[in-house]
C-alpha cells in the first residue's frame, strides 16, 4: 500500500518547487507571489523503486483579512491527518518565523513523524540559523535546496526508512489517498466546472490562472464529505481556457486531447452542461469522448439558477431539441432532451446545480456514492441469463452473412472494491455475429434491470471455437438456474 506524505509549511518557503522536484512533474505553478499555490495538489512518486503519495498543501498558515483564518487551518490538519509522513518545510535564510512557531504548535499535537526540511539552503556555507530550528525538537532536521536538488536524495532516503513497506495497518491504509475515487468534472469552458469544485470545497481552493492565455494541467484536490470521513475523493478539475468564449481550431484540439487524458484516468466523470445554454455541439463532443473512454458519468446541469422564471415551452432553450410536450415540467423537459441528445451516453443520470447558489450539491455527492455502489453491486448468474433469454426470445439478434449469434451463457466478473464498471464475461458461438445496434438493445434493457444507468457495460465474449468446455459451462448454468 502506498504511503502518504504531506508537504506543509507557511507560503512561499519553496514546498511547490520540492513538490514538483520530487513528483518530477511541473504541476503547481511556482510563483513568488504567496498564496498562488493555494490549492492541495496530489502525485504520485517514483522514488528509489517505491511509489508515495505526496501531497502539497499550498500556502498552510497563508494570512488573509482575517489572519490565521479557520479554512485554511481546517485543511492543514486534513492533510496532516492523512499523511503517514510530514515534510514541514521551512526557509533557511529567513530564519524562524511567528507563523512557523504557530505550525510547530500544530505539529506537536498531532503524533505524527515530522521531518523538519530547511529549504533554500543553496550554498552549503549558508549559515542556516541551525540553532532555531534544531531548539524545535523536530527530528531529524535536514537541510536541502529544492531549487538545485541538494539534499534532496538524502531527505528521500531518510524518508523511505521511516516509511516501513510492509506495515500491517489496516486503519490507517484504508483512510489514504491512495484509495480515493477519482471524481473528473469535464465540460466545455465556463460551464461553471472549478465553480462547483469551490462550490463543493466551500471556499477557493482550484488555483485560476490570472495571467491570460496560460493554460494549466488537471488539478487533483483531495476531498471528503464529512457525512464518509472513510471515503476520500480527488476531484479533478479539467484544464481551461477560460478567458476564450470563441476557441481556435488549435486551443480546441489541446482542449479536446487534454479532456480526454483526464477522462481516461479518472472512475467517473461529471459531465458539466450548462443550462443557460443548453447541449452544443462541443458539449456532444466531449460526451463521446467519456462513452469511447467507457467511464462511468453523470450529467451535471450547472447555472440552474438561471432558468428560473423561464417559461418551460421555449424550445430554443433546449437547443436544437424537439419541443417537449405541455404535460412536462421545464426540467423533465430539460431532460428529455438531454436524453435524446446523449442517447449514447448510457442513460447517465442527470442532476441540476446551481454552483453560484451551492444547490444540489448533496443530490449531486449521493449520485456519485449511489453509482459506485451500484457499479459495485454483484449480479447473479441466474438472474442475469434469465433476463437475457427473456431478451432474445422478444427481439433476437439479426442474421449477420446468414448466420445469427447466440448466446449461450454470460455471467458477471465479481466486481471488486476498487471502481470499475460492470464487466461480462459472455460464451458465444461466434462473436463476429454480434451486432453493435442488437448489443445496444441488450444493454439498454440489461440497464434498467439492473439500475446500471450511468454505467458502461464492459463485455468478453468468448467463442465455442475458443472455449473447449463450453459444454461444461452450460451444465453448470442450467443447474445454477434450477437451483436459483
Ligand atoms: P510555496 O509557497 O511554499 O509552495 O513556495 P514556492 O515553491 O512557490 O517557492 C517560493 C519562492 O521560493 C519561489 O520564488 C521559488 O523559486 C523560491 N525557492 C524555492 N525553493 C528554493 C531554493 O531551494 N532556493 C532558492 N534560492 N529559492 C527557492
Ligand atoms: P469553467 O471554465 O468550466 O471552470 O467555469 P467557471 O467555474 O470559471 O465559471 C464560468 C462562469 O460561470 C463564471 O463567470 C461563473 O461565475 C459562472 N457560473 C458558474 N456556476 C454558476 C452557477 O451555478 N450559476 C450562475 N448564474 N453562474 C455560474
Amino acid at each position: 500500500m502506498k504511503k502518504t506524505i504531506a508537504l506543509v509549511g507557511r507560503p512561499n518557503v519553496g514546498k511547490s518547487l520540492l513538490f514538483n522536484r520530487l513528483a518530477r512533474r511541473n504541476l503547481s505553478l511556482v510563483h513568488d507571489r504567496p498564496g498562488v499555490t493555494r490549492d492541495r495538489l496530489v502525485a504520485d512518486c517514483l522514488w528509489q523503486g517505491r511509489t508515495l503519495t505526496l501531497v502539497d498543501t499550498g500556502g498552510i498558515g497563508l494570512e488573509d483579512a482575517s489572519g490565521f483564518s479557520e479554512a485554511i487551518q481546517q485543511e492543514a490538519e486534513l492533510a496532516i491527518t492523512m499523511a503517514d509522513l510530514i515534510f514541514w518545510v521551512v526557509d533557511g535564510r529567513a530564519g524562524l518565523t511567528p507563523l512557523d512557531q504557530e505550525i510547530a504548535e500544530i505539529l506537536r499535537r498531532e503524533e505524527k513523524n515530522v521531518f523538519l526540511v530547511v529549504n533554500k539552503m543553496d550554498d552549503p556555507k549558508q549559515n542556516f540559523y541551525e540553532n532555531d530550528f534544531l531548539k524545535l525538537g523536530f527530528s531529524p532536521t535536514i537541510a536541502i535546496s529544492a531549487a538545485h536538488g541538494r539534499g534532496v536524495t538524502e531527505l528521500m532516503t531518510q524518508a523511505l526508512h521511516a516509511l516501513p513497506e510492509n506495515e500491517d495497518n489496516e486503519k490507517k491504509n484504508s483512510s489514504s489517498f491512495s484509495n480515493a475515487i477519482k471524481i473528473a468534472f469535464v465540460g466545455r469552458p465556463n460551464v461553471g466546472k472549478s465553480s462547483l469544485i469551490n462550490a463543493t470545497l466551500k471556499d477557493s481552493r482550484t488555483l485560476v490562472s490570472e495571467i491570460p492565455g496560460t493554460t494549466r494541467d488537471a488539478i487533483e484536490v483531495p476531498y471528503f464529505r464529512k457525512n464518509r470521513p472513510q471515503q476520500p475523493y480527488l476531484l479533478i478539475d479539467t484544464a481551461g481556457m477560460r478567458q476564450k468564449r470563441h476557441l481556435s481550431d488549435e486551443l480546441e484540439r489541446q482542449m479536446t486531447a487534454r479532456t480526454a487524458h483526464t477522462i481516461q484516468r479518472t472512475d467517473v466523470c461529471l459531465l458539466v452542461i450548462d443550462a443557460d445554454r443548453g447541449i452544443t455541439e462541443q458539449d456532444k463532443k466531449i460526451a463521446g469522448l467519456i462513452q469511447k473512454a467507457k467511464k462511468p458519468c453523470l450529467i451535471i446541469v450547472n447555472k440552474w439558477d438561471l432558468t428560473r422564471g423561464i417559461k418551460w415551452e421555449d424550445p430554443s432553450l433546449v437547443s436544437q431539441g424537439r419541443a417537449p410536450k405541455k404535460t412536462l415540467t421545464f426540467q423533465e423537459a430539460f431532460q428529455q432532451a438531454i436524453h435524446q441528445q446523449l442517447f449514447f451516453l448510457y442513460d447517465a443520470p442527470i442532476i441540476f446545480v446551481s454552483a453560484l447558489e451551492k444547490k444540489g450539491l448533496n443530490q449531486l455527492f449521493a449520485a456519485i456514492d449511489d453509482l459506485i455502489k451500484r457499479s459495485q453491486a454483484p449480479i447473479a448468474t441466474g438472474p442475469l441469463n434469465r433476463t437475457l433469454q427473456k431478451l432474445i426470445q422478444r427481439h433476437p439478434p439479426p442474421l449477420r452473412q446468414g448466420k445469427r449469434f447466440k448466446i449461450l451463457y454470460v455471467t458477471a466478473v465479481n466486481p471488486t472494491a476498487t471502481m470499475k464498471p460492470p464487466t461480462f464475461l459472455g460464451f458465444c458461438n461466434d462473436p463476429q455475429l454480434l451486432l453493435p445496434s442488437w448489443l445496444t438493445f441488450l444493454e439498454t434493457h440489461l440497464r434498467k434491470t439492473f439500475h446500471l444507468d450511468g454505467l458502461p457495460l464492459i463485455w468478453q465474449w468468448k467463442s465455442r471455437k475458443s472455449h473447449a468446455s463450453v459444454a461444461t459451462q452450460t451444465k453448470k448454468m442450467r443447474k445454477n438456474n434450477e437451483r436459483l
